[in-house]
């Protein structure tokens, strides 16, 4: 695709880097703090770096801005919602919400998806591109900056799937807790998968310490297929085993997520079969109303079934929360902003009265 990019290259990718193009290794570092500690976001402010490697560094590695187009800011709590434009005009969401713990925010790691899941509006015209690490890392740089808060904890549960994207994952993961740059802790960061069960393997192998979130939806295969294409590829049996393969190889607690649509998959005995499934599986189920989104025509269930669907699983021993609707007011469903900016920029009459 677009080649060598600055902000995606690791510590040590940078001293070789530094190294072919015949210079001193140790620049490698000062200009990996320069962008992952410094946030620069343009050779010019590398001041102790000689002029003349600034000109060729412009030259020779491409910094590929992330920059904010607009923000909505919620009325009801303290989320934010940035629409990011990309150094090629494509656009994704960052979220940004505050928590008792700090900042945590979610970021996209793809440019739209194809995974086609029925709730999401990410998805609803496929997958443009793959986000380069250094997208996903300049999300958060960008917030920091914008909004001059601090982020401690990350979610990657923007617009994609990052299974998907694995490499780049990785690389984002590497770059994030190096000591010379941003150093957060992988135990604040959770990766969000609809349940691509190869890549939950290798990734369990590596045992980073990141917390997993497996998008399930529902009690069993019939009802997971008409709400996730990826369920023809993958059955619970299998999504179950690579969980269950994933916590006995990180001893870590899986997260699954589980929208509630009404009618569809949220009656007392779906989640009595949705217990029965996770029946011993060091996990916890977030439990969300699903974000309804105009082009589908999945409602959210009320606050009754939502109830008596979590009594169920209470009872049965499952850990279970209703995870707080935070940003509901500001489009804070994955893909909504961007795909009302998307028709808003088409039809010349929507998306600039958000800002
Ligand atoms: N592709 C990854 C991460 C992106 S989606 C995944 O599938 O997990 C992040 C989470 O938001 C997923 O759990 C997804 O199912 C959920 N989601 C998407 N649209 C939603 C909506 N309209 N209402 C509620 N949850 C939604």
């Amino acid at each position: 695709m677009e080649g060598l990019d600055g902000f995606s290259l690791t510590l040590a990718q940078w001293q070789e880097q530094l190294k072919a193009m015949g210079e001193k290794a140790f620049r490698g570092r000062q200009i990996f703090e320069w962008l992952h500690r410094e946030k620069a976001v343009s050779y010019d402010q590398m001041t102790n770096l000689p002029l003349k490697l600034r000109e060729r560094l412009s030259r020779e590695v491409p910094l590929h801005l992330v920059r904010q187009e607009l923000v909505q800011r919620s009325a009801k709590d303290e989320t934010q919602k940035f629409l990011m434009t990309l150094w090629d005009h494509e656009q994704i969401e960052t979220v940004l919400m505050k928590y008792h713990y700090g900042y945590s925010l979610c970021i996209s790691s793809q440019v739209g998806c194809r995974m086609g899941c029925k709730f999401c509006a990410s998805t609803l015209s496929g997958k443009k591109r793959d986000l380069m690490s250094g997208e996903m890392l300049q999300q958060i740089y960008e917030v920091e900056r914008v909004a001059g808060v601090k982020v401690s904890h990350v979610v990657i549960m923007g617009c994609g799937e990052p299974f998907d994207n694995y490499d780049a994952l990785l690389q984002f993961l590497e770059i994030i807790h190096d000591p010379a740059g941003k150093n957060l802790s992988l135990r604040n960061i959770t990766v969000s998968t609809c349940g691509l069960v190869e890549r939950m393997r290798q990734f369990a192998d590596l045992d980073t310490g990141v917390t997993l979130a497996v998008s399930l939806h529902a009690p069993n295969d019939v009802i997971r297929k008409t709400l996730m294409p990826v369920a023809y590829q993958v059955t619970m049996e299998e999504l179950m085993e690579a969980c269950r393969y994933y916590t006995d190889k990180t001893h870590r607690r899986i997260t699954f997520e589980y929208a509630l649509a009404q009618g569809v998959n949220d009656s007392v005995e779906h989640a009595v079969e949705l217990a029965k499934n996770l029946r011993g599986m060091l996990c916890h189920v977030n439990l969300i109303p699903v974000n309804p989104v105009a082009e589908r025509s999945l409602s959210a269930s009320d606050n009754d079934r939502v109830k008596r669907f979590l009594a169920v699983l209470e009872r049965e021993h499952i850990p279970a929360t209703v995870r707080r609707e935070m940003g509901r007011d500001i489009d804070a469903a994955c893909g909504q902003l961007r795909r009302r900016y998307e028709k808003g920029a088409e039809n010349n009459h929507e998306g600039s009265s958000e800002v």
